[in-house]
C-alpha cells in the first residue's frame, strides 16, 4: 500500500477495504466454481460481516453461511436470497432457530442428535419442517493451527461417525424434519489441497455406506476452509479457486442430481483488507524497540489468538530498516501483532499497515478495555 494524501485524513485505527479486489476475487469464485453445474457457493458471514461487503458479496449471487441468529438477519437485510442461507453452530439457542424457520432459511446443518429434536420440536410448534444436513465430523486433519482445526474427533464440532447411524435413523423419525443432506467443515486456513482430497475420499466412503442402506441425500456441504497466503501481501491476492474447485470436481464421487455446496469465508476477504494504525511512541528498551501502535489486540485480534502471522508495512518512511516488537495500547502482554519486525525506520505518528486483514478483523473486534470500534473506510 502506497502512502496517499488521501490516507493523511483517515482515523486509526481503521479497516481499509479494497473493494476492486473483492470484486475481482467474486469474479474469478464464480468462473471457477461456475465451471461445474452442481457446484453453489455461500460466503462464511463470520469471517467479515461489514454490510457495505455483504451486500456487494450477495450482489455476485453467492449464497450465506450463517452461525447465528443475528448473521441470519444481517445476511437477509444485506440481500442474501433466504433461500441460499445455510446455518450452522455448535450451539443453537430457540430463539435463533425460530429466527431460521421464521425465515424458511434453506437448511440447518445440525451438529447433535439434542440440538435436531429440538429444531424438531419447535419446527412442530411452528407448523414448520426444518431443512436440515447433518454436520459430521469426518475426523480428517487440517493440518493446520489446533484453534482452527475442527474435523477431528477431539472437536466439539459435528456429529461423530460412530454416531452417525443411529442420528440418521433417529432424524428419519421425527416428523418436523426433512434430512436433505451431509455437510462437513474441517478447519480453516488450509492450504494443502490434499485435505480436501482426503476429505472428498471420506465423504464418499460415508456416502457408499449409507447408499448401501437405500439412504440417499440430494445435497451435500463441504464447508470452507480454504487458505491465503499471509506472507507476501503484494503477491497473488486471489487464491486458488481454480484447484481448489477442481479437486473436488475431480476426487469427489456424487450421486445423480446432487448438489454440492462450499462455505468459503477466509478466502473470499482476507486479501481485500488492511488494518491502518498510527504509532503513538517508539520505546527503546535494553536490546530491543517498542512500535506502539493505537491498534490493539482488540481491533484484530488473530496474532494474541492464534499467533498469527500479518505483514507490517510502514508506509511514512524510507529511512533504513531496524527491528521492532510492534505492539498495541492494551493491557495485556499478548497485545502483540509481531516480534522482530523489520520495519523502515519509525517514527510517532507514521501510518503503519497490517495487512491481510480482511477475514477475522473487523468481525472478532471488541470494545475490551472501552475502546471505540475502529473505522472502516473502503477504496470506492
Ligand atoms: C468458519 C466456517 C466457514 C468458513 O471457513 P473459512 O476458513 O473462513 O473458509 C465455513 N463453514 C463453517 C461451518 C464455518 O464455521
Amino acid at each position: 500500500m502506497v502512502f496517499t494524501e488521501k490516507l493523511r485524513e483517515i482515523q486509526t485505527p481503521c479497516y481499509y477495504y479494497n473493494i476492486e479486489l473483492l470484486k475481482k476475487t467474486l469474479e474469478k469464485i464464480n468462473t471457477e466454481s461456475g465451471k461445474y453445474p452442481a457446484f453453489h457457493v455461500h460466503y462464511a458471514v463470520k469471517a467479515n460481516a461489514n454490510p457495505v461487503l455483504l451486500q456487494i458479496i450477495s450482489s455476485y449471487g453467492i449464497g450465506a453461511d450463517c452461525v447465528s441468529g443475528n448473521e441470519i438477519q444481517r445476511a437477509l437485510e444485506c440481500g442474501f436470497p433466504v433461500d441460499k442461507i445455510v446455518y450452522a453452530g455448535v450451539g443453537k439457542s430457540d430463539a435463533e432457530i425460530e429466527i431460521a424457520l421464521q425465515n424458511d432459511i434453506f437448511c440447518f446443518n445440525s451438529e447433535s442428535l439434542p440440538e435436531i429434536r429440538v429444531i424438531n420440536e419447535i419446527a412442530g410448534r411452528m407448523h414448520k419442517k426444518a431443512r436440515i444436513a447433518l454436520r459430521i465430523n469426518p475426523n480428517v486433519d487440517a493440518h493446520t493451527h489446533h484453534y482452527i482445526t475442527t474435523g477431528i474427533e477431539e472437536n466439539k464440532f459435528g456429529i461423530y461417525l460412530y454416531d452417525l447411524n443411529h442420528v440418521i435413523e433417529e432424524t428419519l423419525q421425527l416428523p418436523h424434519t426433512e434430512l436433505i443432506g451431509l455437510h462437513f467443515h474441517i478447519g480453516s486456513q488450509i492450504t494443502d489441497m490434499n485435505v480436501f482430497r482426503s476429505l472428498c475420499l471420506k465423504v464418499n466412503e460415508i456416502q457408499q455406506q449409507l447408499q448401501n442402506r437405500g439412504i440417499r441425500l440430494p445435497h451435500v456441504n463441504f464447508g470452507g476452509g480454504l487458505g491465503t497466503e499471509y506472507n507476501t501481501p503484494y503477491g497473488e491476492p486471489i487464491a486458488d479457486f481454480e484447484n481448489y474447485f477442481a479437486t473436488f470436481a475431480r476426487f469427489y464421487e456424487p450421486l445423480p442430481h446432487q448438489h454440492i455446496h462450499f462455505e468459503l469465508g477466509r478466502s473470499v476477504i482476507a486479501h481485500c483488507g488492511d488494518l491502518i494504525a498510527k504509532v503513538l511512541y517508539v520505546k527503546e528498551g535494553r536490546n530491543k524497540k517498542f512500535a506502539i501502535l493505537d491498534a490493539g489486540m482488540n481491533d484484530l485480534l488473530r496474532p494474541a489468538l492464534y499467533q498469527a502471522f500479518h505483514k507490517i508495512e510502514n508506509i511514512s518512511s524510507d529511512r533504513p530498516e531496524e527491528k521492532y516488537d510492534v505492539v498495541g495500547p492494551i493491557c495485556e502482554s499478548s497485545d502483540c501483532f509481531g516480534k522482530d519486525v523489520s520495519l523502515n525506520e519509525v517514527s510517532r505518528g507514521d501510518l503503519i499497515v497490517i495487512h491481510t486483514a480482511g477475514a477475522y478483523g473487523e468481525t472478532m473486534s471488541s470494545r475490551y478495555n472501552l475502546r471505540d470500534l475502529p473505522q472502516t473506510y473502503f477504496s470506492e
